[in-house]
């Protein structure tokens, strides 16, 4: 792995925008900005692009479509001849190193960034107050107009007793392996632990899903948690779930898990607990935040005080790449001076990309109901639709809507079975656009297709 020194030709620490985190959000503020013709100066201790490329969602897509394609294959004798699978992890390693990460070197990705004509400093960037950023051995960076910090989030490791001594995986060495552990424990049954879960399963692995919830992705409606745990099951993943893990230890190459309801031995066991905020208190002092570090608090121009800007993952909302580019457009906006409509997430759209593919947009109910509205709910069983009938093994899903009675307005919508993510869309238009119920009632659903599935949900809805 390289990660190439590519200094500022110019010695000048002045700039009039300084951002500071060159990943999804921070390349693309300050690639529009530059392209603008403002003086920007972008600062990056990794690699430019950030998690998503490198170790997140490009990878671990390309992951998911090897492993889905093998199941699929699998499938093969039962409706059309004779297949033989035996899984091969060689070429997923390879893809992944040389056309995802060129062996994660960004050389390609900084020359296209100071190409558009934005100044780059490679560092740690320390936040020394709304103007002033110091990067070790190179100075302190000020900041005339504008800070904008896009600096992500890393994987959050729990305080599980003797965890910090173990040579446990976060995403970033489970994307990067170049073999398939014989047995694997996952801590955490987010997206994350359930999609690279499902992953190493599907490549033979033995795996072990733990989490103290009683369902995967538990932010998702439960339905869609359960439909997704008999999937993973189907996998031969064994679940432990509504489980605390009481201690972690490295013994002879082998980890051992230990929690209430026993002990998980495992060659490697893979943290995916969430994510923590890259952002420390000193940094958070310094902006003249109070309380703990965490997501960065901004308003809905993604302001955090006068003159300093955030954008990404590191100001909340879940953590996704389309939400960072989302951020980064009304950033720099914003810095531009130009005129545009304020941050509105009532429609944020999120996709687990196991199979099935769970696809979630806006409210769940039980969010709908905690915000006090009146709600009503249709489902509908994607398996039980035509396409559904068609589509025979693996065609398990559902579909959810959650409709504000007071407006008839959806807004909230799960999508989960083959192409869930992809019919999400659909859904996604609806909540975005306050469509009403009435509205998608009178449309005509293409035959057979998955998406008619909604039409059944509007019929159960009003039954
Ligand atoms: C395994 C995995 C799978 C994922 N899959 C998906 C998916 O399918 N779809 C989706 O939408 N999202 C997915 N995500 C989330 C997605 O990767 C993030 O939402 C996205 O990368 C956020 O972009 P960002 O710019 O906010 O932060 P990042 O991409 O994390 O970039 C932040 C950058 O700031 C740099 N930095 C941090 N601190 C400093 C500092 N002090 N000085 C200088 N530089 C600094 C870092 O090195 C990094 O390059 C996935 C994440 C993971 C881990």
């Amino acid at each position: 792995m390289t990660t190439p020194q590519v200094a500022d030709p110019s010695a000048d620490l002045t700039a009039d925008v300084v951002v500071l985190g060159l990943g999804v959000a921070g390349e693309s503020v300050a690639t529009q900005l530059a392209r603008a013709g403002v003086d920007v100066l972008g600062i990056e201790a990794g690699l430019v692009g950030g998690e998503c490329p490198y170790w997140g969602c490009i990878p671990s897509k390309m992951m998911l479509r090897a492993a889905h394609l093998l199941t699929e294959a699998g499938r093969v004798p039962r409706f059309a001849g004779q297949a033989r699978v035996s899984p091969d992890w060689a070429p997923v390693a390879r893809r992944i190193r040389e056309e995802a990460t060129t062996d994660w070197d960004d050389t390609v990705a900084v020359q296209r960034y100071v190409g558009e004509g934005g100044r780059f400093l490679r560092g740690r960037g320390r936040i020394l107050g709304p103007r002033h950023v110091e990067v070790p051995g190179t100075g302190v960076v000020e900041a005339r107009r504008a800070l904008v910090i896009t600096t992500g989030t890393e994987a959050a490791v729990p305080p599980i007793p003797g965890l910090a001594d173990t040579p446990y995986w976060t995403n970033r060495e489970a994307i990067e392996t170049e073999a398939v552990p014989a047995t694997l424990a996952v801590l955490g049954a987010g997206a994350i632990g359930c999609e690279l879960g499902q992953v190493f399963a599907r490549f033979g692995s033995e795996v072990t899903l733990l989490d103290a919830a009683d369902r995967p992705i538990p932010m998702e409606e439960p339905a869609a948690g359960r439909l997704l745990a008999d999937a993973l099951r189907a996998d031969g993943i064994t679940l432990r779930l509504g489980d605390g893990v009481d201690r972690v230890d490295h013994v002879e190459g082998r980890f051992r898990v230990e929690t209430a309801g026993g002990k998980v031995e495992a060659e490697r066991l893979l943290i995916a607990t969430g994510r923590r905020p890259r952002i420390d208190a000193q940094a958070w002092a310094a902006l003249g935040l109070e309380g703990r570090p965490g997501a960065l608090p901004v308003d809905d121009r993604l302001r955090v005080t006068d003159g300093v800007w955030a954008a990404g993952d590191i100001a909340g909302q879940g953590g996704f790449t389309h939400v960072a580019t989302y951020h980064a457009d009304i950033v720099a906006r914003e810095i531009l001076g130009r005129e545009g409509p304020a941050a509105d997430h009532r429609a944020l759209p999120r996709v687990t990309f196991t199979e099935p593919e769970v696809g979630a947009v806006g409210l769940t109910e039980e969010q709908a109901r905690a915000r006090g509205l009146d709600v009503a709910v249709g489902s509908a069983d994607v398996a039980a639709t035509s396409r559904g009938w068609i589509h025979g093994a693996g065609n398990a899903g559902l579909i959810k809507l959650v409709v504000d009675r007071s407006t008839d307005e959806l807004v909230g919508a799960t999508s989960a079975g083959p192409a869930g993510g992809e019919i999400l869309g659909a859904l996604a238009v609806a909540v975005h656009g306050r469509v009403p119920a009435s509205t998608l009632e009178q449309m005509i659903w293409a035959y057979p297709t998955f998406h008619r599935g909604i039409q059944d949900a509007l019929r159960d809805l009003r039954s």
